[in-house]
């Protein structure tokens, strides 16, 4: 794999001007297709969606809104031995939820089975299709180079009733694997190295999860394709670069279909890469099958569903696709761009709560003993139809253990011995005494308030330097949270040439801290639920949260340390 370089990152990323609208706009003013657009989204049902199959659902989805066209869902079902039933149902949750509707055209290139057998029966009788009784190694040896032409096989010239008499036996099952192979007869000596008698039908002999042990012969899918475009009446069959050499191809095929009330027209875009990230579905099933992460939703995986499940939003995932925009030359997009993307959109929406991760319990000794009060808090500063709510404020609290030292350095403004800072909502406090366990761990510190800077502000105007977060102790909600990190530690993984992509796996990506203190607020939430922990980041309910226990996963921190010192925290 080459290396990727020209990394765009936030500032540099703006609305490209959308080729493809522009190609569409000629179109319809031309009057082709009957003034109509209509896309289809095709993938092959052999993984979960990744986020870059999200940018091409954003992008033909999209398309249609734009120009009230239509779009279909198409499963790309032509190889039997790596497709599965769980992977069609993950696709349609996954688009669904990204917020898209192909409403009834939801189709299969398996539906058109029959009818690709007949084009190839056709193209047999029209003297443009033959049978190769070679192994894919031979004819492979005798493909040429892209500047010296290749070699005829020797069987491309049988007649026709030898080629329908051997293309329908193995129709039927009667030969192996591998054995025969039904090739377009187009040109041996093309440059164009697709045109070189490209393969059409292949015998598999596996399970179809639609039409079972019918078939014997798969269509390959540059054959299924194009034509099963045409047959849909898909006007613009959008795909990534690397089919640009294939178009001719595409295009041949339609040629021979003979029919011409309209045509579909191939326009390729580059695909989205994002650093520090792998995309290939066959890439994540391993990262699956060998259990290096927990399953194809784990929240640290780049699928729709991991993405889901670690807090982004379906509005966050489409402005990421807008952002990144549409272009013809291949780049490598920051992974920041897309933690940029969640962070914009739960700022406007999640609601605020406090969380202390790591507790160190603070007494406050002047605070009357079992009793508590309800201080009045913001539910998000960004929108004020959120409301307020109730914090419980209490003689003992729990502060993040990183907000005091004991010994601070000149630049440490938080809680250190005789500092009085403000508690966000609540006081100010001052510490007094530090409590030491027999190692000499801080155990607790005693603290002082003063009660007349209910709220969080002081009537005589005395300024402290920082505002924690922090919650009562009998009224926290004790929960797990996990925290996540990239899944590698290396820009390309897949850059290396001969080095295994998994060797660049983040040994720290995933970081669980069981005992954490959120505000009672939290004590409802359900599943995906969204907050922000005040001055950590946001944070969503999980899915392995049950009654007893409910576990938040860190979606994204409020800054990002990674991207300032390649440090993690
Ligand atoms: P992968 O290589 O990750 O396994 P794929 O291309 O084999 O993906 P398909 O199911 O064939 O997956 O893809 C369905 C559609 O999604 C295709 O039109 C393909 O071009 C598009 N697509 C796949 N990956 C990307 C990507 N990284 N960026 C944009 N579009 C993509
Ligand atoms: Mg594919």
């Amino acid at each position: 794999m080459a290396e990727k370089s020209n990394i765009t990152n936030n500032s540099e990323v703006q609305k490209k001007a959308n080729f493809i609208d522009l190609q569409i706009e000629e179109d319809l003013k031309a009057g082709k297709n009957n003034n109509r657009v209509h896309t289809r989204f095709p993938p092959e049902p052999n993984g979960y969606l990744h986020i870059g199959h999200a940018k091409s659902i954003c992008l033909n989805f999209g398309i249609a809104e734009k120009f009230g066209g239509k779009t279909n869902l198409r499963f790309d079902d032509t190889n039997p031995s790596k497709e599965e039933t769980e992977y069609v149902e993950s696709i349609k949750d996954d688009i669904r939820w990204l917020g898209f509707d192909w409403e009834d055209r939801l189709y299969f290139t398996s539906d058109y089975f029959d009818k690709l057998f007949e084009f190839a029966i056709q193209l047999i009788k029209d003297g443009k299709a033959y049978v190769d009784d070679q192994d894919a190694e031979t004819i492979a040896s005798q493909k040429g180079t892209p500047t010296r032409p290749g070699t005829e096989s020797p069987f491309r010239n049988r007649s026709v009733e030898e080629n329908l008499d051997l293309f329908r036996r193995m129709a039927a099952g009667e030969f192996d694997e591998g054995s025969h192979v039904l090739r377009a007869k187009i040109d041996m000596s093309s440059p164009n190295m697709h045109m070189r008698d490209p393969f059409i039908y292949r015998i598999i002999k596996a399970h179809h999860h639609r039409t079972g042990d019918k078939w014997k012969i798969y269509p390959m899918y540059d054959f299924a394709h194009g034509q099963s475009d045409y047959w849909e009446g898909i006007t613009h069959s959008i795909c990534t670069l690397e089919f640009e050499v294939h178009r001719p191809l595409y295009n041949w095929f339609i040629d021979q279909l003979q029919e011409t009330d309209y045509r579909p027209r191939q326009i390729e875009f580059a695909r989205l890469n994002l650093n520090y990230t792998v995309m290939s579905k066959r890439k994540l099933l391993e990262l699956v099958k060998d259990g290096h992460v927990k399953g194809w939703d784990d929240p640290r995986m780049p699928t729709i569903s991991g993405l889901r499940r670690r807090g982004y939003t379906p509005e966050s995932i489409r402005n990421f696709a807008d952002k990144v925009g549409v272009t013809k030359v291949d780049g490598v997009i920051d992974v920041s761009l897309l933690e940029f993307s969640i962070k914009e959109h739960l700022n406007k929406t999640a609601q605020r709560v406090m969380g202390v991760l790591n507790p160190l319990k603070v007494v406050i000794t002047n605070y009357p003993e079992g009793e508590s009060e309800e201080l009045d808090a913001v539910n998000n500063p960004e929108d004020e139809s959120m409301g307020k709510r109730k914090v419980p404020f209490s003689r003992e609290l729990f502060i993040e253990r990183d907000d005091f030292m004991e010994n601070p350095p000149r630049k440490f403004f938080r809680l250190g011995p005789g500092r009085e800072v403000r508690l966000r909502y609540a006081y100010y406090i001052t510490c007094n005494d530090v409590i030491k366990d027999e190692n000499g761990e801080i155990t607790e510190l005693h603290c002082t308030y003063d009660p007349a800077t209910k709220g969080g502000n002081s009537p005589d105007g005395r300024k402290v330097k920082a505002t924690l977060h922090w919650v009562s102790v009998n009224h926290a909600v004790q929960t797990e949270v996990r925290l996540y990190d990239r899944l590698f530690n290396d820009e390309n993984p897949l850059g290396h040439k001969g080095v295994d992509f998994k060797e660049f796996m983040n040994p720290e990506s995933l970081k669980v801290l069981p005992n954490c203190f959120i505000e009672p607020f939290v004590k409802d939430a359900k599943p995906l639920d969204h907050f922000q922990f005040e001055r950590l980041g946001y944070f969503n309910v999980d899915l392995d949260s049950t009654k007893e226990k409910i576990v938040f996963n860190r979606t994204v921190a409020l800054r990002d340390s990674w991207a300032k010192s390649q440090k993690r925290n």
